[in-house]
């Protein structure tokens, strides 16, 4: 479904990703692994086009879609849900959810209030609060629930578990594996390992910009020396 291929990006002239290969199947889950500052944001920003690679081109559903300006990818089914968390903290959650309606996409879901509250019991219940009342994991999950309503195919989620509680931890892993139910295919980033293994089918660990592993969570597992090299467990 996505084909990252010989993607080579840079913030100036500071080379950040070197050479990235793989690719995300149709209604899996891939984990991008990695270390802080190994390069995880960028892949995803390279994917979105927010970062332009310099190098290499980014498959998608069989369409070159390098070069794209953002919102093109955004609208062909691909949702990027960034690391900081990113509501209208004036806006009730409810009208949060209005603003990243999209029309319904041929072959995806059509994500409504109802069905998104399903998913995010939590923000049903503080659905006329808003943004700015809510915890950190509420507007996480706030973001996650707007970028549910654009009705995408693929969704980008960076470090979906980073700064909030254990129990939510739970509840967002148990959100990822919902999500791939309902026939998305999800990358998502991470530090560690603990929260991919609860969701992800595939793996990609990279360090400082250059891919060190690709394979199934299961390959991962059979070769622990991988891991404590690359990974805080
Ligand atoms: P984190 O877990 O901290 O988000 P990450 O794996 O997502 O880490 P990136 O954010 O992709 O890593 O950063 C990769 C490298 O690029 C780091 O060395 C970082 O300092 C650098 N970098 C990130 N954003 C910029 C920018 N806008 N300008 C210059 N360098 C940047």
């Amino acid at each position: 479904m996505l084909e990252v291929n010989g993607v080579n990006s840079f913030y100036g002239k500071a080379q950040v990703l070197n050479d990235l290969n793989f690719t995300v199947d149709r209604g899996t889950v891939v984990a991008l692994l990695g270390r802080n500052g190994a390069g995880k944001t960028t892949t995803m920003k390279s994917i979105m086009q927010l970062v332009r690679p310099r190098q290499g081109k980014i498959i998608y559903q069989g369409q070159d879609i390098t070069g794209w300006p953002s919102h093109k990818v955004a609208r062909n089914g691909l949702g990027y849900v960034p690391e900081e968390r990113r509501i209208f903290t004036q806006l009730t959650v409810m009208e949060n959810l209005e603003v990243g309606r999209q029309p319904p996409r041929d072959g995806c879901t059509t994500w409504t209030e109802d069905m998104v509250f399903d998913l995010f019991p939590n923000l049903a219940e503080r659905r006329h609060n808003r943004g700015k009342a809510l915890s950190g994991g509420e507007q996480q999950m706030l973001t996650i629930a707007r970028t549910l309503m654009g009705n995408p195919a693929f969704i980008l989620l960076d470090e979906p578990s980073e700064g909030i509680a254990p129990v939510i931890v739970e509840q967002m892993a148990r959100v990822i594996l919902q999500l791939k139910a309902e026939g998305l295919t999800v990358l998502l980033s991470e530090q560690n390992l603990h929260f991919a293994q609860a969701v992800a089918d595939g793996v990609v660990i990279i360090e400082h910009g250059t891919q060190k592993f690709v394979g199934t969570l299961a390959a991962l597992q059979s070769q622990p020396e991988i891991r404590d090299q690359y990974l805080s467990v």
